[in-house]
């Protein structure tokens, strides 16, 4: 056995290792199956009420601007997208886990507070790089120091006196930790990442974080180790409360990596993006926040507000019950396929096409028209055009990425977003989908029935905002209206100019 896998065992017969609760797990478990539905996992998720609870608030905050409130976790898996759900459960689950059998000077509060400006910051640097996936660095941020958490907690005799020679828990304490353990935390939270079955990209970018060129990183995980390191040096800064605040002087530990990156004058607005997301998730995960605080003047502020806070609070949950009961007539989900609805295409679609405009990252959408649909209505009965639809509405998302949303766009018409797709990737998809629903037999009524769908994408490789949503789902739909032309059963993909200017010189307009 290695000397980091004996010191894993030894500390896991502790039994005070950290683990994140069952719900997280399980959810962890589902993203390796291929077929997992999206009712799997938002059951899996509504097992646990306080990780519902903070994926609702997560799901209604600002940070994710959604234009209605989600009152459901089934909502908030639609809205958010399986892989950020994922990913949430398993952050909202851990993030400030606290036990006081931990060491002496090991600070829980500091810690998660770090650790989640560790995570915002890795996501927003993610998202200017197109090798990460935003919801992964978010993760392996966050995680980047679970080896500390797990010495505090496994190993608390022996680790007290490394925070307090080190500098605390945010102290660099990897030189100790390797005299007093053999192993530092980077390579103890990989191993323990590992153990936990979290997938091998992560536990490799907590272990490789300050090494991120090593060889003995897989060349495909380099960019995100790479981005976690990066934003080490961001962290510091994120946390504290005031905005001029010089980082320099808030750092502990990697001080160089942290000095070259947070005293970055020129790139405030990747700042102020920074700090007002990590503001917006340490309220929903009601971390202390550690910034140095005046404890008699909080308590005189909380006076004053506390009776004004507790009349707020009465009528904001009046207005939410209200508008719950609106909300049940109008949900996000389609009723007859269970696929998410006209309603939660439209605000998807403006969120993801918000997005690649920011980031400059491909976007595609597909519309799905099924073929000779009337015929299935007027020869066998509505009952059987029912399950033709929903037989279609299974075969699509079998055929997409996670990053992909499918929703019945109206009648018989489904629409499909594929964000970050170039021409191969958005022409694969749509072929798939079109040969699963050609395989497909419907069984109703004991008949079977074939059905085929005609469909039309498009693709813009540099989104800007000459474009429009709107012009997106007119292209594609006139794809569509040239895949009817063909004779049906077939697909057609075009990718827009750079400019509508273009594309009307292009079209001879
Ligand atoms: P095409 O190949 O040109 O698309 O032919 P089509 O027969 O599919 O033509 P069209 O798109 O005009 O037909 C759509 C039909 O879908 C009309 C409408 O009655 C039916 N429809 C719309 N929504 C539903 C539904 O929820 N259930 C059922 N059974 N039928 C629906
Ligand atoms: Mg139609
Ligand atoms: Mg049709």
């Amino acid at each position: 056995m290695s000397p980091l896998r004996e010191l894993l065992e030894r500390l896991k017969r502790t039994a005070r290792l950290p683990s994140p609760p069952g719900a997280a797990l399980k959810i962890l478990d589902l993203a390796r199956q291929e077929d997992v539905s999206l009712a799997e996992v938002a059951d899996t998720l509504a097992s646990d009420p306080a990780l519902s609870v903070r994926l609702l608030k997560y799901a209604n905050s600002p940070l994710v601007g959604a234009s209605r409130s989600v009152t459901s976790v089934r909502e908030a898996v639609i809205l958010l997208g399986m892989r950020s759900v994922r990913m949430m459960a398993l952050s909202f689950s851990l993030v400030s886990v606290e036990d006081e059998r931990a060491c002496p000077g090991f600070d829980f509060a500091q810690f998660w507070s770090y650790s989640l400006a560790h995570a915002v910051a890795a996501r927003r640097l993610a998202k200017q790089n197109k090798k990460v996936a935003p919801e992964e660095a978010f993760a392996a941020g966050l995680l980047a120091t679970i080896g500390k958490l797990a010495f505090a907690l496994a190993a608390p005799a022996e680790y007290g006196p490394v925070l307090t020679t080190g500098g605390g828990t945010l102290g660099d304490t990897t030189r100790l930790e390797r005299e007093a353990f053999g192993a530092d935390y980077r390579a103890l939270g990989g191993a323990l990442l590992k153990d936990w079955g979290i997938p091998s990209r992560l536990s490799a970018a907590v272990e490789f974080q300050s090494d991120p060129t090593s060889p003995g990183l897989a060349s495909e995980v380099r960019p995100l180790a790479a981005t976690v390191h990066e934003a080490r040096a961001y962290a510091d800064a994120v946390r504290s409360a005031e905005p001029d605040e010089k980082p320099e002087g808030a750092g502990r530990g990697d001080a160089p990596a942290r000095q070259r990156g947070a005293s970055d004058a020129g790139r405030p607005a990747l700042m102020e993006d920074m700090r007002r997301e990590y503001q917006g998730l340490a309220d929903i995960l009601e971390l202390r926040c550690v910034a140095v605080v005046d404890i008699d003047r909080i308590q005189a502020e909380a006076g004053e507000a506390l009776s004004e806070l507790s009349l707020a609070a009465q009528l904001r949950s009046d207005a939410v019950e209200r508008e719950n009961r609106g909300l049940q007539e109008k949900a996000w989900t389609d009723g007859l396929t269970g696929i998410a609805n006209r309603g939660a295409f439209d605000q998807r679609i403006e969120e993801v096409w918000r997005e690649s405009t920011r980031t400059g990252r491909p976007i595609g959408l597909a519309l799905l028209d099924i073929d000779f649909f009337k015929k299935f209505n007027d020869c066998h009965g509505h009952l059987t055009g029912d399950a033709v639809l929903k037989a279609v509405a299974q075969c699509i998302p079998q055929c997409l990425r996670e990053v992909d949303f499918v929703a019945r766009y109206g009648g018989e018409e489904f629409a499909v977003i594929l964000p970050n797709a170039d021409r191969l990737v958005a022409a694969g998809i749509c072929v798939a989908i079109r040969r699963s629903i050609e395989k497909r037999r419907v069984l109703f009524d004991d008949k079977t029935h074939r059905v085929t769908v005609s469909i039309g994408a498009v693709i813009l490789a540099e989104p800007t905002p000459s474009y429009s949503t709107q012009m997106l789902i007119e292209a594609a739909d006139q794809q569509l209206y040239r895949s009817k032309e063909k004779g049906r059963n077939c697909c057609s993909m075009r990718q827009l100019p750079r400019t509508p200017a273009l594309a009307a010189v292009l079209a001879g307009e």
